[in-house]
């Protein structure tokens, strides 16, 4: 039962693990016959206790010199690059994702936690000629993150959040738990002082109320589905704390008829495909010009039948299961409904089992015949399912494109500049891509979402330092 890769199994409250009597199994995605280890979520009384720690350690850390909170992080970023290889396994079995996706996670949390520091080391005060500008902490700041990306989605905001002086609780998706709990136990060893870093698991809807009503609270920045974020800032309400959230995507791809088209649909697989399709930024969209839809569907249909879908702890394996039950539902769910509205399944669409286990197993899936009235075409998929639209006009690939609430990733492959600049401009999404895959690029950037896939300052790149401080301007007649 017990996993070798983590001692503990709580919620970390004040520099203390706390169990309760709330006991959860976890089951490896990748074969459900095997538990993985018995972890205990927090209690409501938790939940807050863990605020009122982080907001009595908040006076003395915001006092502490930068210096000694960035020396701190520098430690965990070097533990965290120490504990690669055992940290990316840990997240293959708990998520699902592959192994070498698990460990381009890591080494994308260990770049952007090093930027951040490197940036905030020389940007947290200003002098304007006889004026001062210090940026101040906030004081409590919770951080709600999702499973998808367990560790990078932390990173992004932990890191930043305490550098500016801010104290946190950490509130990691139920799905992700024992990537937290790594995490905390590499906090616990490089002595921070008791409440700067507090972690509670459990359940959103159990714990997060009592986490969001004391008044200690003064920052809440999430990450996940624009439902939940929705959620939150209704559970906000009125009361004074900001509010930052990153949400969900429905991505569109382009391939225009002057094209490369081997190099625009290995992007497709890439983009559509990579961590089980389960990634904001992926793909479910893909706009193909009429003129060269039969050449790049062959090479689509090729490149999507070659994908090995298993466990993604073996080095062979090209796309792991999904992360959980209600996933692999909705797969199903989405699938049944796009037949029943006139889409064609020409590839997948089905459950599957690899080396005969039962996992939570999806087999990639490419949709055609879906058109802008499908429910699929504008709401986040979340999974190996790209859904096709056939044009050949620019007006009705950017609106197909566009379709829907979010407005996340996009991608146009063509070799005209013009074309490629009309697209961009009339994308509604905040990362554009000419000619490259969807994902995040450049930790110096804002990694945002625009209309419904994103709220307030974006907590990435330089941008990270508003999210979390609030500016103090100093005028003074003194030399
Ligand atoms: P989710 O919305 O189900 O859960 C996200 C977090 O919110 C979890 O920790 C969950 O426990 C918590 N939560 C749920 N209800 C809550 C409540 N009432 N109060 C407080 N917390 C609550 O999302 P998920 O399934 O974990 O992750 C997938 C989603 O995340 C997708 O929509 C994806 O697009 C999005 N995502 C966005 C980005 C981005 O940067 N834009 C990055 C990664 C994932």
């Amino acid at each position: 039962m017990k996993t070798e890769i983590v001692n503990q199994s709580s919620s970390y409250i004040n520099g203390q693990w706390s169990a309760t009597d709330e006991k959860i199994i976890l089951q490896n995605p990748a074969n459900l016959s095997t538990n993985i280890k018995e972890i205990y979520f927090a209690s409501p009384q938790n939940a807050k206790k863990s605020i009122l720690s982080a907001d009595d350690a908040f006076t003395k850390w915001k006092s502490t010199s930068i210096d000694y909170r960035i020396s701190l992080l520098k430690d965990l970023m070097s533990s965290l690059k120490k504990n690669k290889k055992s940290l990316s396994q840990l997240i293959t079995l708990e998520n699902g994702k592959t192994i070498k996706e698990s460990t381009g996670e890591v080494d994308a949390a260990i770049l952007e936690g090093n930027y951040q520091i490197e940036f905030l080391m020389h940007n947290l005060y200003e002098s304007i000629e006889n004026n001062k500008l210090y940026y101040e902490p906030l004081g409590v700041a919770l951080l709600i993150t999702p499973w998808n990306f367990p560790l990078s989605t932390v990173i992004r905001k932990m890191i930043p959040a305490l550098i500016c002086g801010n104290t946190i609780v950490l509130k990691p998706s139920e799905f992700s738990s024992l990537t937290s709990i790594f995490l905390f136990e590499l906090i616990d060893n490089i002595s921070l002082p008791n409440g700067v870093a507090n972690l509670v698991l459990g359940e959103g809807s159990i714990v997060g109320p009592s986490l969001m009503e004391s008044s200690a609270l003064k920052i809440v920045s999430f990450t996940g589905s624009t439902d939940t974020g929705e959620l939150i800032q209704n559970e906000i309400g009125s009361n004074d704390i900001r509010y930052q959230a990153e949400m969900g995507g429905s991505n569109a791809l382009v391939i225009w008829d002057d094209a490369e088209i081997e190099k625009a649909v290995e992007a497709t697989v890439a983009s559509g495909m990579a961590c089980a399709g389960q990634w904001c930024t992926g793909i479910s969209k893909l706009v193909i010009h009429e003129n060269i839809y039969d050449n790049v569907m062959r090479s689509l249909i090729k490149a999507v039948k070659n994908i090995n879908v298993g466990d993604g702890s073996f080095t062979t394996t090209d796309m792991g299961p999904l992360n959980n039950l209600p996933q692999l539902n909705k797969m199903k769910n989405y699938v049944e409904r796009a037949v029943e509205q006139g889409a064609e399944v020409i590839i997948g669409g089905e459950s599957i089992k690899s080396d005969n286990k039962d996992g939570y197993f999806f087999s990639p899936t490419l949709l055609s015949n879906v058109n802008d009235r499908m429910e699929i075409a504008s709401e986040e998929i979340f999974g190996p399912i790209i859904n096709i639209f056939k044009t050949k006009d620019i007006e009705s690939a950017i609106s197909f494109s566009n379709l829907g609430k979010y407005g996340l990733s996009f991608s146009i492959y063509t070799a005209d500049n013009k074309i490629a600049e009309t697209f961009i401009k009339e994308i509604d999404a905040s990362l554009c891509h000419v000619n490259l895959p969807t994902p995040y690029r450049d930790v110096a950037m804002p990694f945002s979402g625009w209309k419904q896939s994103g709220k307030g300052i974006p907590e990435s790149g330089r941008f990270a330092r508003d999210a979390f401080t609030k500016p103090k301007v100093v005028y003074s007649d003194n030399s």
